[in-house]
C-alpha cells in the first residue's frame, strides 16, 4: 500500500504502460485519474479498480483540456500527488518522407503534452510542497532509424526531467524519466503491422538481442514508475532509468 492517501493522474492510461501503471497505483491504495483521448476506453480501466477511479477524456496537446483534467482530478479527489505522462503516438518515416504533420503530431503529443501536463500539475504540487512526476522517454532517445520526430521528443523529455528536477526540487517535487526498450503493447504491435512483420516473430528476434532474452511487459515498466513515485526514491530526481533488459 505504498500509495495509500495519494492521488495519481496517469495520461495515456486506457492501455499499455499507462493502464498497467494506473492499475498498480490503484492496487496499492491510490485514488487514480485515468486520462486518455477516449473517455469510454479510460473508463474500462478505472471501472476495474477496487479503490476510487476517475476516467477523463483529454487530448494532452490541448492546454484547455489538460487544465480541465487536472481541475477535475482535484475536484474529485481533493489534491494531486503523482503525475505520470504515458500518452504517446508513433508516426515513423525516414526523414525525406516525414511530413510536417507527422513531425508536429509526435512533438505535440510527447513534448508539448508532457510540458502542459506538468505545468498544470505543478500548481497543485508546489502549493502542497509534495509531488512525484514521471516522464516516458525511450531507448529511441539514443537514435533510431525512421524516428526523427519520436527520438527528438524522447531525448527532449530527458532534458525536461533534468531541468524540472532543478526547478521543482526546492518544492519537494521529484521529476524522473523512464526509458523503456521494447515493450509488448498496442504501440509495438502496430509497428509490426506497419512494416508487415508477424508480431510474434518481431518479439522473438528482439528478445534474442536483449541480454535478459525477453521483451518487456507493461507491468515491468509500471513497477519502475511506481518506484519513482514512491517515497523509497525520495532522494532521486532528474534521472533517466533505462528499463531495457540490458545495460
Ligand atoms: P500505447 O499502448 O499506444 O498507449 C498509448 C496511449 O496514449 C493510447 O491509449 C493513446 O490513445 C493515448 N494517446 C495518444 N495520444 C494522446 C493524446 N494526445 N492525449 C491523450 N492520450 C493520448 O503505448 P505504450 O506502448 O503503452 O507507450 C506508453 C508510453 O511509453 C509512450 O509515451 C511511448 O512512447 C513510451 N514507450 C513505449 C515503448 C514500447 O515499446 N511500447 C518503449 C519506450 C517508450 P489512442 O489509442 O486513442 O491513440
Amino acid at each position: 500500500m505504498r500509495f495509500e492517501n495519494r492521488v495519481a493522474l496517469v495520461t495515456g492510461a486506457a492501455r499499455g504502460i499507462g493502464a498497467a501503471t494506473a492499475r498498480l497505483f490503484a492496487a496499492e491504495g491510490a485514488r487514480v485519474a485515468v486520462l486518455d483521448l477516449d473517455e469510454s476506453q479510460a473508463r474500462q480501466v478505472s471501472d476495474g479498480f477496487a479503490y476510487s477511479g476517475l476516467a477523463i477524456g483529454c487530448d494532452v496537446s490541448k492546454r484547455s483540456e489538460v487544465d480541465a483534467a487536472v481541475a477535475r482530478t482535484v475536484e474529485r479527489f481533493g489534491t494531486l500527488d503523482i503525475l505520470v505522462c504515458c500518452a504517446g503516438i508513433l508516426r515513423d518515416n525516414l526523414l525525406h518522407r516525414m511530413s510536417e504533420e507527422d513531425w508536429d503530431a509526435v512533438i505535440d503529443t510527447h513534448l508539448k503534452g508532457t510540458f502542459l501536463c506538468i505545468q498544470a500539475a505543478q500548481r497543485v504540487m508546489v502549493e502542497k510542497r509534495y509531488g512525484k512526476v514521471v516522464l516516458l522517454s525511450s531507448t529511441s532517445a539514443l537514435g533510431n532509424r525512421g524516428q526523427t520526430n519520436y527520438t527528438t521528443a524522447k531525448a527532449g523529455l530527458q532534458g525536461m526531467a533534468r531541468t524540472l528536477a532543478i526547478e521543482l526540487g526546492p518544492f519537494n517535487i521529484n521529476v524522473n524519466a523512464i526509458a523503456p526498450g521494447f515493450v509488448e503493447t498496442a504501440m509495438t504491435r502496430a509497428t509490426a503491422e506497419r512494416i508487415g512483420m508477424d508480431f510474434e516473430e518481431m518479439k522473438r528476434t528482439r528478445a534474442e538481442a536483449i541480454p535478459l532474452r525477453r521483451v518487456a511487459q507493461p507491468e515491468d515498466i509500471a513497477s519502475c514508475i511506481a518506484f519513482f513515485c514512491s517515497d523509497e526514491s525520495s532522494f532521486v530526481t532528474g534521472q533517466t532509468l533505462y528499463a531495457r533488459g540490458g545495460p
